[in-house]
């Protein structure tokens, strides 16, 4: 048994901190949370001092394949699976250091991300889950990762047949084209409803949830009308900048889709976004703007691995870049890539919160995120499973 002590908590839902907490861990899960006092005599005290305790973070978009290079997807074509692999490993170990203990992986090349989780699973490592390709179009979003479908209905409920059987996590669809790849374009959708509601009557068939990717006005409509689980991105990219319908958004919200808003990056001295999309930013805030004002819940995420702003511990920076563009209050933004972002991952009964059977999944930073989210990439401690990794 072990009882970590610390400064002051929060615990993934409550915006008001607990003072001089002490969180008893036995085996892999938090049995209890005490506010002041002694932890128990025959437990091995951790005292991290100072230090804010948070629930571990979740990124629920990231791609491990990508190695955040200027040219990622050449430089995955140009590996063979082991030596991808091995970077995947890596980024994975990088991640968990800076305290994102859960990763969901929405797009591998051969099921890359399933095996490492596989790997992980037994020797340590956040953790992962997992949508192996995502099932795009014969030259659509991301086809070069081998996710391709056949057309029509029934080539889709076979791609999601296929890989429910690899053991994957989610279903992850291309719904629309998308930056990363030449000839596709974001604001155009790529398959038809009925396709799109076929994917999501077999993942549910199999137990699966499903997230779209989705740019463009009609793809977001089209995936929302096929009752998809999430839809990332949600940024109602036009063909040269970004405009909300207004109609489609009160849609997402009556459905109470979360949107995985992938804004996190690392920032970096003289690197900038490409040169569309840093044109298009005002107006892609502006839409976040209009979709948290609408009450959808917005889930901060990075796509870790498409370009230099986005290596894989890119997370951290995320809930000040959600406070500063979108006005949320520190403990929303915080919870933004907690308990919002695990419960929109399907793992919020386990994930996400410091409360007593919950995953020991926990980040320690030095100085209060809640007065200054700036903080949290201050990491003192990372705790995986009751496991001390930081
Ligand atoms: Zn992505």
């Amino acid at each position: 048994m072990l009882a970590i002590r610390a400064g002051r908590l929060f615990d993934g839902v409550s915006a008001a901190t607990v003072e001089r907490p002490v969180v008893i861990v036995e085996g892999a899960r938090i049995i209890a949370v005490l506010a002041g006092g002694e932890p128990p005599a025959q437990a091995e005290l951790v005292d991290l001092g100072d230090a804010t305790l948070l629930p571990g973070l979740v990124d629920s978009h990231v791609h491990l394949v990508f190695d955040a290079s200027p040219d990622p997807v050449g430089a995955l074509a140009g590996a063979d699976d082991e030596a991808v692999l091995a970077m995947m490993r890596t980024a994975a170990e990088r991640a968990l250091s800076a305290g994102i203990t859960t990763v969901r992986d929405l797009g591998d090349r051969g099921y890359l991300a399933v095996r490492l989780r596989e790997e992980t699973a037994r020797t340590g490592g956040p953790e992962i889950l997992a949508a192996g390709p995502p099932i795009t179009t014969g030259q659509g979003h991301c086809w070069f990762l081998g996710g391709a479908a056949a057309t029509g209905a029934d080539g889709v409920r076979e791609a999601v047949r296929e890989r429910a059987e690899r053991g994957v996590d989610v279903i992850k669809l291309m719904a629309t084209g998308g930056e990363l790849t030449p000839g596709s374009a974001s604001h155009l959708a790529q398959f038809e409803v009925d396709e799109l509601r076929a994917a999501v009557d077999e993942a549910r068939r199999h137990g699966l949830p499903t997230t779209a990717h989705a740019h463009g006005a009609g793809g977001i409509a089209d995936a929302v009308a096929a009752g998809v689980d999430m839809i990332e991105h949600g940024t109602f990219m036009t063909v040269d900048g970004a405009e909300a319908d207004a109609a489609i958004v009160r849609d997402i919200a009556d459905a109470g889709i979360p949107i995985g808003a992938t804004i996190a990056q690392k920032p970096r001295p003289g690197v900038t976004p490409p040169p569309r999309i840093l044109k298009a930013l005002p107006l892609i805030v502006a839409v976040f703007q209009q979709l948290r004002a609408a009450g959808i819940p917005l889930v901060c995420s990075s796509d870790a691995g498409i370009g230099p702003l986005k290596p894989i511990d890119s997370l951290p920076y995320g809930p000040a870049m959600m406070a500063k563009h979108l006005g949320m209050a520190p403990a929303e933004a915080l919870r933004s890539v907690t308990s919002t972002a695990a419960q929109a991952c399907r793992v919020g009964g386990r994930k996400g919160r410091v409360a007593p059977g919950y995953d020991a999944d926990l980040l320690a930073v030095a100085g209060d995120p809640l007065a200054d989210l700036a903080a949290l990439t201050a990491v003192s401690a990372v705790f995986r499973g009751g496991v001390r990794v930081r």
